[in-house]
């Protein structure tokens, strides 16, 4: 059997270091970071809380009864950016790109930090949540 050398084992293991959530990287933002990779299901939310949350069982049925069908669904949905952690585009005309950094979170919990405000059945706003996005 071929062996592996060590140069070609630390490049796979970077991959894979992108690839898990951060410790105390909040769902949100693990999501937000991995749907650059495309999105397949519930792949993300489910990578995430059997890494992080064993416990949050209830994740496959909850996420889809929230409009979270599929990773990209639940990013659009389930989460929405808290604005006031957020830059204005008027503060940062030239990257809009720009991602703050996880607030981070305790483990075990599938709650995001202060950058997003988790729907939880009650409607979100003035009364009025945004009509469910379906994914492309
Ligand atoms: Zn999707
Ligand atoms: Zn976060």
């Amino acid at each position: 059997m071929e062996q592996y050398t060590v140069d070609e084992l630390e490049d796979a293991l970077k991959v894979v270091k992108m690839l898990i959530p951060q410790r105390y990287e909040c769902l949100a933002c693990y999501l937000n970071r991995m749907l650059s990779h495309g999105c397949t299901g519930l792949k993300w939310c489910t990578t995430y809380r059997d890494l992080r949350a064993p416990r949050a069982t209830a994740l496959e049925r909850k996420f889809p009864a929230l409009g979270g069908h599929c990773d990209c669904e639940v990013m659009m949905n389930v989460f929405r950016a808290n604005e006031a952690f957020w830059p204005r585009e008027a503060e940062n005309p030239s990257d809009d790109s720009y991602v703050p950094p996880c607030h981070k979170v305790r483990l075990g919990t599938i709650k995001p930090c202060e950058l997003w405000v988790m729907r939880t059945g009650i409607q979100w706003g003035a009364g009025v949540f945004r009509a469910e996005t379906k994914c492309a």
